[in-house]
């Protein structure tokens, strides 16, 4: 599963932060473009088993789709969720993706001190 592996890299990288541990970390904001092929329920999922069976409690996990973009060679922008789709202008399929193939760690939220 492509998302599992993502979801780990995801994991990965957020823990490489200074002074964010297994611990202390609450909740994790990630943004998602239509255009990069994540499937969002399964990334969230595969979070969610990667945090729970690695001990680090229950993480809220915040998955925000941003709007994709595509520019065609008519220099028309239009926002559409596929790239197999036609412009609306002169019914070209040539278009590139201005926006929306990206898979971003918006913030990520810690706890600030330990209370135990
Ligand atoms: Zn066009």
């Amino acid at each position: 599963m492509h998302e599992l592996s993502l979801a780990e890299n995801i994991i990965n990288t957020i823990l490489e932060n200074d002074g964010v541990t297994p611990y202390n970390l609450l909740s994790i904001k990630i943004s998602c473009g239509p255009l990069s092929g994540v499937n969002t329920a399964s990334l969230e999922f595969g979070i969610k088993m990667i945090t729970e069976q690695s001990g680090m409690g229950n993480i809220k996990v915040n998955i925000e789709e941003s709007p994709a973009k595509l520019e065609c060679e008519c220099g028309h922008v239009f926002d559409n969720e596929s790239v197999f789709c036609t412009c609306p202008y002169c019914n070209s399929k040539n278009h590139k993706v201005l926006d929306g193939d990206e898979l971003n760690i918006d913030s990520v939220e810690v706890q600030d001190d330990k209370k135990n």
